[in-house]
C-alpha cells in the first residue's frame, strides 16, 4: 500500500492547504462515530468534504442537518465560498503549469498542463495517449524551475498499460534517478468501471499523503464502453461517466493537481454507432474536459497531436515523435 514519502516537499503552495482543520475529526459535529462513516465511503480529508454534497454524506446514514454542517465547516475551513473578481485572481496564482516535456506541445500549450483543470487526450489506438501519460508521471516530478511540480503521479491504468520500464527510460533522460522515480507513483489497476469509480472515490488520502499533483486515468471510458452496451443503457453510462468526472474534477481542484484523462476514439464509427448511438463519452466527456487534445498518426513513429479545446488558448497543431526516450518534438530528431 502507498505510504508516505518523507523526502517529498510539503504542498504549500496552494491556497486550498491554509486549512482550519487539519483532519475530519476536527470539524465541528464529526464525533468518532460519524468520522468513521465519513472514511468508510470515501471522505477521509478536510478538502473532501468540503467538495461534497449534502446527498454523497446522507448516504452514508449521517443526518440532513449534520450533513450540510460538517460541510459548511469544511468549506470555511478551506475558504471555498464567495470571492470578489479580484480574489479570484489570487487564487487563479494558485494554478500551476506542467511542462509535457515536449517543447513543441509546450508552446502550443504556453507552458503546459494547468492545475485545477482537466485535460483530455483523445484518439485512436496507438497515437500515443498513455505514452504522454508515461511522460507526465516522471515531469510532474521535476522541480518547478525546470517546469515541473515536485510532486507524484497517481495513475488509474484501465487497460493493463503502465510500464514501469518505460518510466525508466524516461526518467533517465529527464535526470532523474529511475527507481526513485517509480517511488513516486502510486499505481492502480481498475478491473470495472465500478472499481475505477470506487479507486477515485478513495483516493484523497493518498494524493494528500503522497504530494500527489498529477492525477491520470488512462482509459477513461474503456471500461465504460464495453460494460454498458446497447441504446437502453446509454443514459445510465452517461450519468455514472458524468459523476467519475466531477469527482476527477473535484480531487484536481481540492488538491491543486492537474488531472489527465485518455479516451480512445474511432476513425470510422461502427456500425453499432451508426445506429443513433453516441461514441463512448460522446459530448459529456467532450464538454467537462477543459483543454483537449486530438491525436492521428503521421508517417513512422510521428503523430500529430492537435489542441482543439481550450478555455485561453488558440487551436493548434505540432508533430510529436514517440521515441525510446518518451515524447520529443518532431524537430529535435
Ligand atoms: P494509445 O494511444 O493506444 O495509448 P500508446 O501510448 O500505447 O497508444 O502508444 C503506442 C505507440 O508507442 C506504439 O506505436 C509504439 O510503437 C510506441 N512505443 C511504445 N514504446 C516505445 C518505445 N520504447 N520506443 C518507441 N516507440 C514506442
Ligand atoms: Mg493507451
Amino acid at each position: 500500500m502507498a505510504g508516505s514519502h518523507k523526502d517529498a516537499p510539503e504542498p504549500t503552495d496552494s491556497a486550498y492547504y491554509k486549512a482550519k482543520y487539519q483532519s475530519i475529526e476536527d470539524l465541528p459535529s464529526v464525533g468518532p462515530a460519524t468520522a468513521a462513516k465519513l472514511r468508510e465511503i470515501g471522505f477521509k480529508t478536510v478538502e473532501s468534504i468540503a467538495m461534497a454534497t449534502t446527498a454523497e454524506l446522507i448516504n452514508a446514514g449521517i443526518g440532513e442537518e449534520t450533513a450540510g454542517k460538517v460541510i459548511e465547516a469544511a468549506r470555511k475551513s478551506i475558504a471555498i465560498t464567495f470571492v470578489r473578481g479580484d480574489e479570484l485572481v489570487e487564487i487563479r496564482k494558485q494554478i500551476k503549469q506542467l511542462t509535457t516535456g515536449c517543447p513543441s506541445l509546450d508552446t502550443l500549450l504556453k507552458g503546459g498542463l494547468e492545475t485545477q483543470s482537466l485535460t483530455e487526450f483523445y484518439g485512436e489506438f496507438g497515437t500515443g495517449k498513455s505514452q504522454i501519460c508515461h511522460q507526465l508521471c516522471v515531469t510532474v516530478q521535476l522541480p518547478q524551475e525546470q517546469g515541473g511540480l515536485a510532486g507524484g503521479a497517481l495513475y488509474v491504468d484501465t487497460e493493463n498499460t503502465f510500464r514501469p520500464e518505460r518510466i525508466q527510460q524516461i526518467a533517465k533522460r529527464f535526470g532523474l534517478d529511475p527507481d526513485e522515480a517509480l517511488r513516486k507513483i502510486i499505481f492502480a489497476e481498475a478491473y470495472t468501471s465500478d472499481h475505477q469509480m470506487v479507486l477515485l472515490d478513495n483516493a484523497d488520502e493518498v494524493i494528500k499523503e503522497n504530494n500527489i499533483r498529477l492525477i491520470i486515468v488512462d482509459s477513461l471510458t474503456s471500461h465504460f464502453r464495453s460494460e454498458y452496451l446497447g441504446r437502453e443503457m446509454l443514459a445510465n453510462r452517461q450519468q455514472l461517466l458524468n459523476k467519475h468526472m466531477h469527482k476527477l474534477m473535484r480531487l484536481s481542484r481540492a488538491f491543486n493537481t492537474v488531472a489527465v484523462i485518455t479516451n480512445q476514439v474511432m476513425a470510422q464509427p461502427d456500425a453499432f454507432f451508426t445506429k443513433g448511438v453516441q461514441p463512448v463519452g460522446g459530448h459529456i466527456v467532450g464538454h467537462m474536459s477543459h483543454t483537449r487534445f486530438f491525436l492521428r498518426k503521421g508517417r513512422d513513429n510521428i503523430r500529430i497531436a492537435k489542441l482543439t479545446v481550450s478555455p485561453s488558448l488558440p487551436e493548434g497543431e505540432v508533430p510529436i515523435r514517440i521515441t525510446e526516450q518518451g515524447i520529443e518534438s518532431d524537430e529535435e530528431i
